[in-house]
């Protein structure tokens, strides 16, 4: 079993050009937790903590995934790539060498949710070239389980549901083997699944409350905390891992938990970081802003 060993508030901060965000990787509370190296929730009807979006910023050196539950981003990059992701839409960026974007709301009013959340890539990698993987909501493998008719969609990885069946996600070819799950779980109902010996694993409730763990020991993580779990049993292949909505809540219209799983392998290998940029030296680290000062980051 994997049982929750921290629970991590999200920090309210600001972001980008003025967007308000709640971050629980990367933040005081946690810096990271490997390969994972932040996690932002943006979340807000008011268009002034929004609109100012995050205006062109370099990455080298990691991933910058963007997974959007409602409202619309507008992104637009140095390799060419434009478009507009919005509601249940994934964009995997792998900025490897170097990549300039920017990602703006393309709203004016109404609600922007979604997620912002990096991964590190190895040594051999940081270097590579940029790949980008934008994957429209359509695509993304939906799977029913529970009594409740409870969803998970399947964003990247592979998840093992219901009778054995098995889930591919679209999001593939990642060397930190990443599984990223978006599961709404209605009331009474438990997803159960096994995850890799070794992975590193965390749980970021979005809405409501969901239960982690099993009879022997469970935890109740709500909305803007992100549950971290330990190893689990070393004698076993797989860890398995239980996330239940079995808590009554007093207001009716909470009655759905929302959780973002993320698990993957870590690197153990050293992080040097600084704003956009995750490397692993000073020496590294310092190339990329000069490279980015004269123009060569995406050369
Ligand atoms: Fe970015």
């Amino acid at each position: 079993m994997r049982y929750v060993e921290q629970v991590i508030d999200a920090q309210a901060a600001k972001e980008g050009d003025g967007v308000s965000i709640y971050r629980s990787v990367g933040s005081n509370n946690l810096t990271e937790l490997d390969p994972f190296l932040l996690l932002d929730e943006i979340k807000s009807d008011e268009v002034s903590d929004y609109i100012g979006g995050f205006p062109s910023h370099p990455h080298r050196g990691f991933e910058t995934v963007t997974y959007m539950l409602e409202g619309q981003m507008q992104h637009k990059d140095s390799v060419g790539n434009e478009g507009v992701i919005g509601a249940g839409d994934i964009q995997w960026m792998t900025a490897g060498s170097g990549i300039i974007h920017s990602e703006m709301p393309k709203q004016k009013e109404g609600r922007l949710w979604g997620f912002q959340l990096w991964v590190n890539l190895p040594a051999s990698e940081k270097m590579r070239a940029p790949r980008y993987q934008e994957i429209n909501s359509q695509r993304i493998p939906e799977v029913s389980f529970g009594a409740q008719h409870s969803v998970v969609r399947v964003l990247a990885g592979e998840y093992i549901g219901e009778q054995g069946i098995k889930i591919e996600g679209v999001v593939k070819g990642i060397t930190t083997d990443p599984l990223m799950l978006d599961i709404k779980i209605a009331q009474g109902d438990s997803l159960v699944l096994d995850l890799p010996k070794g992975h590193a694993a965390m749980a970021y409730v979005y809405e409501g409350s969901a239960e982690m763990g099993d009879d022997l020991a469970s935890t109740l993580v709500y909305a803007q905390q992100l549950a971290l779990f330990g190893d689990g049993d070393h004698a076993n292949e797989d860890d398995t891992l239980i996330i239940s909505n079995k808590h009554v809540a007093s207001d009716s219209s909470q009655n759905m938990a929302g959780v973002l799983l993320m698990s993957a392998m870590p690197l153990n290998e050293p992080i040097v970081r600084a704003g956009p940029f995750v490397m692993n030296s000073r020496q590294e680290l310092e190339q990329a802003f000069e490279d980015y000062r004269f123009g060569r980051l995406t050369q």
